[in-house]
């Protein structure tokens, strides 16, 4: 059967705006398309893909555990879930560990986590979620609500309730609505979704405080930002700052659909049987290959590398803006990167992504005024080199045609 994108328009729920092309093959930081055209990768499956494409030891897994057992339902437990658990308690500050099949599903079992410790610990009345502004969280209407978009929660009705929103890296914002009442502040330790926002690090260790003064528990969402992104297993070890329950999706199952909640002994127990779950959560396939990505992202030689890849990165955008000046600043850490639209260019990251896409480099948004690369930990330094000087010409083609617009 023939498929192309018109295909899309037919039969897909309108609720995404694909690119033109259809990638149908992916090796390392390499894709291509229906047309045999090859793509770069800086997109990586939005911060996903970790070790790129196809990587052959995931692969090997894949079909392993594909050929011995996929999935049980958690009626029994499994090798991979516990090992899986194992590992991340050892490498982590958590002592228990909640299995999801999402980032947005992680999130819901942390934010009803923190109700039900609230409640069992200090009563109804300590119901209170604070977040942040821009924050992104997922996509169920718990998460969303909690989410700092208010325009992605709009429109569907009556919101959870007791949730309510602080601006970002702003303490006195948030010393001003904490409180007692307060049962959890969740945030992202480096906002993706809302401009690759990295928070002072007074901010971070002033929420812990804030949190600790009221008994609200921190949530950190390392969806994004968590393995090995930012050259640290979490961003949290990077901050210094621990929080009380931690959420990781993404890059943990690199490609494959798993999501994690760690916490410690004390706030799992509320977590009592019957009082939370999921059919695929945990199940073995994801588990074997999740565990598998942890054990080649947990590597002091793949994590330092991160570091001298981002160099690269902000070496050559340095090199790309002194030449056109279209980016204000380059931010974010290791491989999450933001290019911040220069003023006069604002509102317009959407438009250099596509001229990208066109030159033979997949990238992303973050906003409207900021272009991502999330691209694996992994990704060959040629593959950066060229990956950019792609970029470069689509700036340059872009600025072409405007000033042929203008002219
Ligand atoms: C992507 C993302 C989510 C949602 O993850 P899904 O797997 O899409 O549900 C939640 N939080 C953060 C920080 C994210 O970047």
């Amino acid at each position: 059967m023939q498929v192309t994108r018109e295909t899309f328009n037919e039969v897909m729920v309108p609720n995404y705006n694909p690119a033109a092309m259809v990638p149908v093959r992916g090796e390392g930081s390499r894709v291509w398309d229906q047309d045999g055209v090859e793509y770069i990768d800086f997109a990586g499956g939005i911060a996903v893909n970790v070790l790129g494409h196809c990587h052959p030891e995931l692969v090997k897994v894949l079909n392993e555990q594909g050929s011995k057992l996929w999935h049980l339902s958690n009626v029994f437990t499994n090798e991979p879930a516990l090992r899986l658990a194992k590992k991340l308690c050892d490498a982590t500050f958590a002592e228990k560990v909640y299995f999801a099949n999402s980032g947005a599903e992680a999130n819901e079992a942390a934010l009803k986590l923190a109700r039900r410790f609230a409640l069992d610990h200090y009563g109804e009345e300590k119901d209170q979620i604070i977040s942040f502004t821009k924050g992104f969280h997922g996509r169920t209407f718990f998460t969303v609500t909690v989410g700092g978009q208010p325009a992605y929660s709009d429109g569907f009705g009556p919101k959870p309730g007791a949730v309510v929103h602080s601006e970002f890296n702003n303490l006195d914002a948030l010393k001003a609505i904490i409180s007692d009442r307060t049962c959890a502040v969740m945030m992202e330790p480096m906002q993706g979704e809302g401009g690759i926002i990295v928070p002072d690090i007074e901010f971070v260790k002033g929420v812990r405080e804030l949190c600790d003064k009221h008994n609200a528990l921190l949530i950190f969402d390392e969806v994004q930002s968590g393995m090995g992104r930012t050259g640290k297993l979490f961003e949290y070890m990077n901050l210094g700052v621990t929080p009380d329950i931690l959420t990781s999706a993404k890059s943990l199952g690199g490609g494959f659909p798993v999501g994690a909640m760690l916490t410690t002994n004390k706030i799992a127990e509320s977590l009592k049987p019957g009082t939370h779950g999921s059919t695929y959560g945990g199940n073995p396939l994801a588990c074997a290959i999740a565990e598998k990505v942890f054990d080649i992202v947990n590597d002091p030689k793949i994590l330092s590398s991160v570091a001298h890849k981002e160099a690269l990165f902000r070496e050559k955008l340095k090199e790309i803006n002194d030449k056109y000046h279209v980016f204000s600043e380059i931010r974010g850490k290791g491989m999450l990167l933001g290019c911040a639209m220069a003023d006069e260019y604002k509102g317009k990251a959407r438009d250099f992504m596509m001229a990208a896409n066109e030159q033979g480099l997949m990238c992303l948004v973050a906003g409207m005024d900021v272009v991502r690369f999330a691209p694996s930990l992994i990704i060959p330094d040629e593959d950066i080199i060229e990956g950019l000087a792609r970029f470069e010409r689509g700036i340059a083609k872009m600025l072409e045609t405007q000033s042929l617009e203008n002219a």
